[in-house]
């Protein structure tokens, strides 16, 4: 426990000093099979030797220039990053340091899109009930959750929210004299992992088309290979049949493997808005985070690669599809949320509980999303033996839980 940090975090009892691929261990030295990936965060999981080297070699180097200059691994992660999100028409990028970042930058993006096209007065941004969108006041403005919203007002005006699937009240909301955008993850994280219908998706597409209002994809969570395609709004198709495309594309967490970083991403529409002075982040594009990055993506976009996150997530969802004691499972490749008849919370301590040095038996990390649901966010390198040993604890303790 800490007396110096804000008590910002319902913190479970356990304090970590090192971490090896899928393991983490504590201060005594207990050992931890991580099933979080630090939410979503340490893709390759810990001690990656690619990713220390190249952090290493970046902080040998230089650690940081200011962004009035251009710095040589900067502009290469941009160009690997943009030619990543290609398929979904991404142009170029604006990089910063976290998803809440990346949020608000999007946000900006869009109204200056709107207002240099059609003036003031059109700077609505509409997201979805159940979405989380960053911790911010404009990005819990855009976050579609309640809880989030109390003590913290006044929030920043031109937020609609509206619910996931209905096509109906997306028509009415998507209003082309008011509204710049519309923000969406293509599967919900924190709410519980909940992945939009490729129906509503697409004909949300075609109703941003029409009405010329920008499709913003928060990819932060789902995002950089998580769900078996580099992003998730790739498994989408339009109304013809043709892949989905998005006008902006936000990402963080798993974007550099472990050190902060964020990006905009911005398609034909938008790729030229921003012009100097608009927009800026003294560490966007950092150095020693480009390192990494350029490490995270040249390991993830990659189709054996990518077909794996797949596969092992298939073994995961079929093995928790057979417990009695789960509910509903839901999700794509490692990106898995399921249902359960109790308090997830009590699950997440009986996982950290577990370990013990006398019996040489490990822990379990694993998160929740809501009160009932337990989320599983592996490392991709995970090993099939591995998740044989993670999936059989859960099973351990949803026994002796519920
Ligand atoms: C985590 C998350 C954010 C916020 O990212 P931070 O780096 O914590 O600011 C935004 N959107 C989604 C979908 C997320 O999962």
């Amino acid at each position: 426990m800490s007396k110096t940090l804000m008590n910002t975090y319902h913190r479970l009892p356990v304090t970590f000093a090192s971490g090896e691929g899928s393991w983490l261990f504590d201060i005594n030295g207990k050992k931890y099979l991580d099933f979080t990936s630090g939410v979503a965060v340490n893709i390759l999981g810990h001690n990656y030797p690619p990713l220390v080297r190249a952090v290493s070699q970046q902080a040998a180097k230089y650690l940081h220039v200011c962004n009035y200059y251009l710095s040589d691994t900067s502009t290469a992660f941009a160009d690997a990053l943009v030619e990543a999100c290609a398929p979904a028409g991404m142009k170029n990028v604006f990089l910063c340091n976290s998803g809440a970042e990346a949020n608000e930058g999007a946000c900006k993006l869009a109204r200056k899109y709107s207002l240099l096209k059609y003036g003031p007065g059109r700077h609505t941004i509409v997201t979805l009930k159940g979405s989380f969108h960053g911790r911010t006041i404009t990005t819990l403005s855009a976050t579609g959750q309640e809880k989030f919203h109390k003590d913290f007002g006044p929030f920043t005006e031109g937020f609609v929210h509206i619910a996931g699937g209905d096509i109906e009240a997306l028509e009415r909301a998507l209003d082309a004299k008011t509204v710049a955008g519309f923000l969406v993850e293509a599967i919900q994280g924190e709410s519980g992992i909940v992945p939009q219908d490729n129906g509503f998706l697409a004909a949300a597409a075609k109703l941003c088309e029409e009405r010329d209002i920008l499709l913003m994809f928060d990819e932060i969570q789902c995002g950089i290979g998580r769900t078996g395609t580099f992003l998730a709004l790739e498994q989408y198709m339009d109304t013809e049949g043709n892949p989905l495309k998005a006008d902006i594309v936000t990402l963080a967490k798993g974007l550099a493997g472990g050190i902060p970083a964020g990006a905009v991403l911005a398609g034909n529409k938008a790729c030229n808005v921003f012009a100097e002075g608009d927009h800026g982040s003294t560490f966007g594009g950092n150095p020693v985070a480009a390192a990494a990055g350029l490490v995270a993506l040249k390991t993830v976009n990659d189709t054996a690669f990518l077909s794996e996150i797949s596969r092992k997530g298939e073994i995961i969802k079929s093995a928790l599809m057979q417990n009695q004691k789960i509910k509903e499972v839901r999700g794509r490749g490692l990106m898995i949320g399921f249902d359960i008849d109790a308090a997830a919370w009590m699950i997440l301590k009986a996982g950290i509980a577990r370990a013990d040095l006398s019996k040489d038996q490990c822990g379990l990390l694993i998160l929740s999303a809501g009160s009932n649901t337990l989320r599983m966010l592996p490392p991709y390198i995970i090993s099939d033996s591995e998740i044989e040993q993670g999936l059989s604890i859960v099973s351990e303790l949803l026994d002796a839980n519920l």
